[in-house]
Formats: C-alpha cells, sequence, structure tokens
C-alpha cells in the first residue's frame, strides 16, 4: 500500500528507534529531563526565538498558545479554512471561552493586513475586544500553500499596531521554508508565537513543537499542564524528535515528489491537479465518474490511500516513507481506476 493520506504516518527509523532507547530521561515536569531541556533549546534556536515547548501534538500546541495570548471571552482572528478553526473541534471556544471572528483569505489562505484592520474590534462595553491573530503555514487546507515571509510580516504588523498578538500555526514551516528558499526563523521573525510538528514530514513519532518569548513559554508551561500535557521522562520521545530536526533539510525532497505526483496525474484527463506549493497535492475529480469518497475507495483497491478534502476534492501528501519508485506507481494505480 503506497500510503499517502498524510505526512503524519512516517514510521521513526532504526535512528530514532537507537536515540529513543539511549536516551537520558528525567521527570520533564521538575524540568529535569536532559533530552526535553536539549530538544527545547535546539528548537527555539532553530527558528531564533527565546525559548520553546515540547507539547505531545500540534493541536494540544495551538490550543495552548491560543490560551495563553489571550483572555476568557476575547476574540481571535483566524482565516476560516485554518487548522485551529477547522480541524481542532472548536477548542478555542471549547477550551479557552474565545469567540472566533474568521477572516476569508484568498486562495493560498493569505489573509491581508486590510483584512486584519477590518476583522478587529477594540473592548468597550459591548465588545469583548481581539485577542489573538493567527495564521497558518504552510496553509493546510489550500493545498498546502508556502506563504512568503513579506505577506506574514505585513499581516502580522497590521495586529502588532493594534496591540494583538500573533501566533503562527507552522505544522509545516520547515516544507514552507524548503519551498521558498528562505530559513524557518526569517518565516517566524515577526510572529510572537509559532508552534510546529516533529511527528509530520520531519519523521518523528510523537510531538510538536511551541516557540515564542521567555516569559510566553513560562505561562504556556502552565497552560500545558492544565491541559493534561505535562509529561514525566519524555525524553524517550524526545530523542527521535532531536533527530527529527535535522531532518528539515531533506523535505525539498517530498516536495520534488509532490510534483512528480502532481505532473503525472494532470496527464489524466479527467483529473485536475493544481501545482503543488509543497508536499500536498489536491486532486479535484469532478471530472470523472466519481465522488472523492469514491474515487479514493478505488485508489485504495489499485493499493494507493489518500484523504478527501471536499465533496471532489482528494489531497495527497509525500513524505519520508514514499519514494520516487512509488511515486511513480501511484500514477499508476490511479490511471488504471480511471
Ligand atoms: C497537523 C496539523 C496540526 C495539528 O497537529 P497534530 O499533531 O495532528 O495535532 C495543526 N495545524 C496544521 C496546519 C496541521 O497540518
Amino acid at each position: 500500500m503506497i500510503d499517502l493520506r498524510s505526512d503524519t504516518v512516517t514510521k521513526p527509523d532504526e535512528r530514532m528507534r537507537e536515540a529513543a532507547h539511549d536516551a537520558e530521561v528525567g521527570d520533564d515536569v521538575y524540568r529535569e529531563d536532559p533530552t526535553v531541556n536539549e530538544l527545547e533549546a535546539r528548537a527555539a534556536e532553530i527558528v531564533s526565538k527565546e525559548a520553546a515547548l515540547y507539547v505531545p501534538t500540534g493541536t494540544m500546541g495551538n490550543q495552548i498558545a491560543v490560551r495563553t495570548h489571550t483572555d476568557h471571552g476575547q476574540e481571535v482572528l483566524a482565516e476560516c479554512e485554518s487548522h485551529v478553526v477547522k480541524w481542532e473541534l472548536g477548542g478555542m471556544a471549547q477550551l479557552s471561552g474565545l469567540q472566533v471572528r474568521t477572516i476569508d483569505g484568498d486562495e493560498r489562505g493569505v489573509v491581508t493586513p486590510e483584512q486584519v484592520r477590518e476583522g478587529y474590534v477594540s473592548e468597550d462595553l459591548h465588545r469583548p475586544g481581539t485577542g489573538l491573530l493567527t495564521l497558518e503555514n504552510t496553509h493546510n487546507s489550500k493545498g498546502g500553500a508556502a506563504i512568503e515571509a513579506e505577506k506574514i510580516d505585513d499581516t502580522a504588523e497590521a495586529a502588532r499596531e493594534r496591540n494583538v498578538p500573533v501566533h503562527l500555526d507552522g505544522a509545516r514551516v520547515f516544507n514552507a521554508a524548503a519551498a521558498l528558499n528562505v530559513s524557518a526563523e526569517r518565516l517566524v521573525a515577526n510572529v510572537d508565537s509559532v508552534m510546529f510538528c516533529l511527528s509530520k514530514g520531519l519523521g518523528a513519532p510523537v510531538g510538536s513543537m511551541l516557540a515564542g518569548s521567555e516569559a510566553f513559554i513560562e505561562r504556556a508551561r502552565r497552560v500545558r499542564k492544565l491541559f493534561g500535557g505535562g509529561m514525566r521522562q519524555a525524553g524517550v520521545i524526545a530523542a527521535p524528535g532531536l533527530l527529527a530536526l535535522e531532518n528539515r533539510h531533506r523535505l525539498s525532497e517530498d516536495q520534488e515528489n509532490a510534483e512528480r505526483l502532481a505532473a503525472g496525474l494532470n496527464e489524466i484527463e479527467k483529473l485536475e491537479v493544481r501545482e503543488p506549493e509543497t508536499n500536498i497535492t489536491l486532486v479535484d475529480c469532478s471530472g470523472t465518474d466519481y465522488t472523492a469518497k469514491e474515487f479514493l475507495e478505488e485508489c485504495e483497491s489499485e493499493g494507493v490511500l489518500g484523504v478527501a478534502f471536499g465533496e471532489y476534492v482528494v489531497r495527497f501528501c509525500t513524505h519520508w516513507d514514499v519514494d520516487e519508485a512509488e511515486i511513480e506507481e501511484a500514477i499508476g494505480a490511479v490511471e488504471r481506476v480511471l
């Protein structure tokens, strides 16, 4: 089976398993796990923030960030198709008592400074005030769009001018960096906090990082405990995470494979495939006789897995555990389906 459902399906390699086995550990709630401490220091350094916090999942990282930046009852500005709005069970409302004011970004999920200015509400007798702006890069629902540093800067600046902090959901920020040929550090230079996943294209079995100022991370550490994310001898899972950080240099391979896949699928008459910006390929199957769900069932019987991203849109995601030959095989399989 060629599994293109997500870049989360990667399995830890031998080196990661050995690192887990050999990890020096302690109780991380007491901040005594040397491996977690090293991972947090290294992660902060890579994105050039003062501090970082190891969290079990990207979702928890985002929700901790949101809670830490805001006061109960405030509004949060977020792109309407963004992960925090669409795929986190309404966590901002459920966990932090926040109201989301969505912004309809462009076809790549870019939010403009004007939209931030329009969406902003100042606190008064009738209105709760805007407590946070969240951005996403790459933008998952918009096909892994890699949003340029200047665009992030300009949008963040509009929030900053109104004293609204900015959190970046950078689950795949290193994919964006590879695509744009800039450092992740540059991409997040003008946001207050960033979350990125170790468990996606970087290949770690579990874990994400939340980075920001020293003071922000101190407060976030308490929220992590509140949300049940204070882990003990977490060095066992942090050790593969340290190796995963160094995998950020190989993400361009995933992008090349996505481009290869898109080019191959585009040759098939009934499919419409947008040129991928990173490792995500969105396929429009409305020209076939199938809905996305039916199309995926057919693909599965030919040995290829993907996920439905709409009634007629399918997402294929490339990653560490699929190589060029398997991409060619996947194209052949879809050809057989149609
Ligand atoms: C995967 C993802 C997350 C959440 O990560 P989990 O570890 O699955 O909770 C958050 N944001 C984006 C954009 C993602 O793609």
